[in-house]
């Protein structure tokens, strides 16, 4: 292609391009446009690359470059029909540079449409891509006008009715004085195959959810090794559940265990599997709540190359990789209905299809099923099957609350303190009995995993050598040099005694609430020598409710003296 290369004329291409304020669009032939802020891309591929990382915010701006040069494409052959192929294909490059991505000269280019022969190179000047990649990165190693490369590609291959592959060569986000491009068909570059992945749908969620299988898998190797692989308990509700649970294992009944958020199912169906003669197998937990909806049934079952976009490979599914072992269901009440019949049948059947596949597995595995709702509620409302509910609750077992199992706290409490201390490097020597008997008081609306959660909370926060006390526990109570139990027995921040008194002294001395807050007020502040800040931190108000609450105080004084009648009706 010689230095001074000139275009065709590119009125046909103005031409197509119309600004509708009225109706509030721009067009492009018929093609919808939109003139945005190239600063506010930038922010865009900036927020990309933080939350997905380079690689996935490369490939889903070349994804979109390279839409854009496929819808392109259809105004090559329509525009100038009677002009040479070149001056076809250079439509393209034109409508490329009147879209503002950079100044495009043809240094090669070398096809024929007849055999699909092609070899392109293009010099880019002025690529915003990479003036924004810039500005926000600075120099960097690799070439980064991604979303033109795409361009390029989408259009050259839509043109070529081939996969044409194009690469930046050098780029003046790395430094050099302008871009460089080449294109060629995608099978005569080397790493060609690499690249087809850009031009692929590829589906982030997939991969976190095989990570988070990874770490399942992961966790369940150390967690015998950091728990002892018993249970801990010894109160009578427990020993209850155990004992239930030690006769199922020993056969190979499907197990439904059911219990508030916390209380250890996960647990309970791990020590299960170890007494039962599976222990050999693996133990495969999947968390049905944690998945989403779209992928629940290849999470299960597994899926055939190709099933769905996305889709790159054949995979095994938790059945089949719970095969002579154990699968537990974890919170299977929220398994959507689809999956809830492939479930029966699977149950039913023995045998197992991944998605999009055609031959039947056998599967050998014992089930269990662990949820916090109540399942014949979801039955009654037509959430969960019911000849399903029938199958998985065969010989259900409830795990009680922490709240229930009051002895087991202390014994519970000891086994983490080892094991925290252990993990953060501490050496403790207890719970102060103030501590304990916090614990032993504390509701557990989270069960165990709450004990668990505060438990190495209180490990970290406690000074080396000593003991856990009641602040290194419940830190997040205001002024925790007060907090004490109440009469109650739960954690308050009042004075632990004297606060019935206190009551009794203010009901037997006839005065009002709104009089007693007054004098409550105005004694802070004159302990305070007028001093409204500590005034406030003294009453546990801020300085804006302190003043509100002395305002609403002086309004209750002088409407005191209107008529009590008057008065009782601005009442709420
Ligand atoms: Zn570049």
């Amino acid at each position: 292609m010689p230095s001074h290369f000139k275009y065709p004329p590119d009125k046909d291409l103005r031409r197509l391009l119309r600004f509708e304020p009225d109706s509030g669009a721009i067009w492009l032939g018929e093609l919808r446009m939109l003139l945005m802020h190239t600063s506010a891309l930038a922010g865009l591929r900036q927020d990309l690359i933080g939350s997905v990382g380079a690689s996935h915010a490369k490939r889903i701006l070349t994804r979109m470059g390279y839409a854009s040069g496929l819808s392109d494409a259809a105004y090559a052959i329509k525009l100038r029909p009677n002009e040479s192929l070149q001056a076809s294909f250079l439509v393209g490059p034109q409508l490329h540079m009147l879209e503002g991505a950079a100044r495009v000269t043809p240094t090669k280019l070398d096809f024929d449409v007849a055999s699909g022969q092609f070899h392109g190179e293009f010099r880019w000047d002025q690529s915003w891509e990479a003036h924004a990649h810039r500005q926000k990165y600075g120099t960097v190693d690799e070439p980064a006008c991604w979303t033109a490369l795409g361009y390029a590609s989408g259009y050259t291959s839509a043109f070529m009715g081939r996969l044409i592959l194009f690469k930046e060569t050098r780029c003046a986000a790395c430094g050099a004085d302008h871009c460089q491009i080449e294109g060629r068909p995608i099978e005569e570059w080397p790493d060609g195959e690499e690249h087809r992945l850009y031009f692929n749908e590829d589906s982030l969620m997939e991969k976190m959810v095989a990570l988070q299988s990874q770490i399942e898998a992961l966790k369940s190797t150390f967690e015998p090794a950091t728990l002892g692989g018993h249970l801990i308990g010894n109160s009578t509700a427990f020993r209850k559940a155990y004992a239930l649970m030690e006769k199922a294992a020993r056969t190979q009944v499907t197990v439904l265990l059911t219990g508030e958020t916390g209380v250890g199912k996960e647990r309970f169906a791990r020590a299960l599997h170890q007494l039962s003669t599976r222990q050999k197998g693996p133990f495969v937990a999947v968390n049905c709540a944690a998945l989403p909806a779209e992928l629940i049934e290849a999470e299960l079952f597994g899926v055939e190359k190709g099933a769905y976009t996305g889709a790159h490979a054949s995979r095994a599914g938790r059945f089949e990789r719970a095969d002579g072992g154990t699968l537990l269901l974890d919170e299977v009440g929220e398994l959507p209905l689809a999956a809830q019949a492939k479930l029966l049948r699977a149950l039913q059947e023995g045998e197992i299809e991944r998605v999009g596949g055609e031959a039947a597995r056998p599967i050998n595995i014992r089930l269990l099923a662990a949820t916090n709702v109540d399942l014949e509620k979801a039955v009654r409302e037509g959430r969960f099957r019911r000849d399903l509910w029938y199958r998985l609750n065969v010989y259900p077992i409830c795990l009680p609350p922490l709240r229930e199992r009051v002895a087991d706290i202390a014994l519970l409490a000891d086994a983490m303190l080892a094991r925290f201390c252990a993990l953060h490097d501490k050496r403790l020597s207890g719970f102060a009995e103030r501590a304990l008997q916090a614990l032993e008081k504390h509701d557990w609306p989270g069960n165990v995993r709450e004990l668990e959660n505060l438990v190495e909370r209180g490990v970290i926060l406690a000074s080396q050598g000593g003991m856990i006390q009641l602040e290194d526990l419940f830190p997040n109570v205001p002024d925790a040099g007060q907090i004490s139990l109440d009469a109650h027995g739960k954690l308050a921040n009042l004075p632990r005694s004297h606060d019935d008194d206190l009551s009794e002294r203010i009901l037997n001395s006839g005065s009002s609430l709104d009089e007693i807050e007054t004098r409550a007020l105005n004694y802070a502040v004159a302990h305070a020598r007028g001093n409204l800040s500590e005034a406030a931190r003294m009453l546990g108000l801020s300085r804006a409710q302190l003043a509100y609450r002395q305002k609403r105080s002086n309004t209750n004084a002088a409407e005191s003296k209107l008529d009590p009648a008057d008065r009782s009706e601005r009442l709420p």
